[in-house]
């Protein structure tokens, strides 16, 4: 059964340790994931951007062919199904209405107030349904999904404001994270991540996992978070594998022996960060 985000989050944040977010780019991904997951019982978030969900087919695509996955493969950990940076109300509706369990509102490319306004509506349809609601205030760099992003930090004052405001779940205040591959060494800002999560005492989230130090995502777990996004590296670790195997075997065509031939370099990667998240 999916579930919404809550219950695993609130349990993060009392026990600090962090949630594992993996983007999810097409069936085998899914089945690799909840696969790892389920051996080693950690609860799970899918995050599906809006181009891997047009990737995909659709949002009902995506979300029958999670719900399905968990039922035949005997999945019996909390899995979320999340819309990572819905970019506007009527992508947010779409997931709800395709049965997604939680979704990302990612208005903060508007000023506060239109953020704010954006981020309630959805709230207000998603509490309908008993999604969960995350929102983000600032920038997080890099690029996903081919968007590429200046970094913008968050400010106490619009974390305040957001939180009272709009009655959201999780906040992913941008502090210095990006998506993709860090330029140089990453420079997070743990002290204001810290203030933020003990003024506004929601659950915080943390994008641009991949390409952070262990040092640094154990500091941000300290500060608050309780959610670590990862995309980029299990991206990077399967098409490594998965080139390595094409050059060692030239006469293989069939797609199965070729794209799983990244499945242990995932649930490798997939093993190395929950160590670091949980302990
Ligand atoms: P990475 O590109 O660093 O893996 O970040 C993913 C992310 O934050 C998705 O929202």
């Amino acid at each position: 059964m999916l579930v919404n985000a809550k219950a695993m989050l609130d349990r993060a944040k009392k026990n600090k340790y962090a949630i594992p977010h993996f983007n999810i780019n097409n069936l085998e991904w899914v089945k690799y994931i909840l696969e790892e997951c389920n051996k080693m019982k950690t609860p799970v978030i899918l995050g599906v951007s809006e181009g891997a969900i047009k990737y995909m087919g659709g949002y009902n695509v995506v979300s029958f062919m999670v719900r399905s996955m968990v039922v035949d493969l005997n999945i019996d950990i909390p899995v979320c199904l999340h819309l990572d940076h819905g970019s506007s109300f009527e992508s947010c509706k779409k997931a709800i209405d395709a049965g997604f369990t939680s979704v990302m509102i990612d208005a903060s490319k508007y000023e506060i107030d239109k953020n704010i306004e954006i981020t309630k509506k959805v709230v207000n349809y998603a509490k309908k349904n008993n999604v969960t609601v995350e929102a983000e205030i600032g920038h997080i760099g890099g690029t996903e999904d081919d968007i590429k992003n200046k970094i913008g930090f968050a400010t106490i004052e619009e974390a305040k404001k957001l939180v009272e405001e709009t009655n959201i779940d999780f906040l992913a205040p941008a502090l210095g994270s990006v998506h993709g591959l860090y330029k140089g060494k990453p420079n997070l800002d743990f002290n204001r991540m810290k203030e933020i999560s003990e003024l506004v005492k929601l659950p915080l989230v943390l994008h641009g996992g991949t390409g952070l130090e262990n040092e640094d995502l154990k500091k941000a777990i300290e500060a608050g978070t309780c959610k670590v996004n990862i995309n980029t590296e299990l991206q990077i670790a399967w098409s490594a594998s998965v080139r390595k195997y094409l050059d060692e075997n030239e006469d293989v065509y069939d797609p199965r022996k070729i794209i799983s031939s990244g499945e242990e370099a995932i649930k490798n990667s997939i093993r190395n960060i929950i160590n670091v998240l949980h302990k």
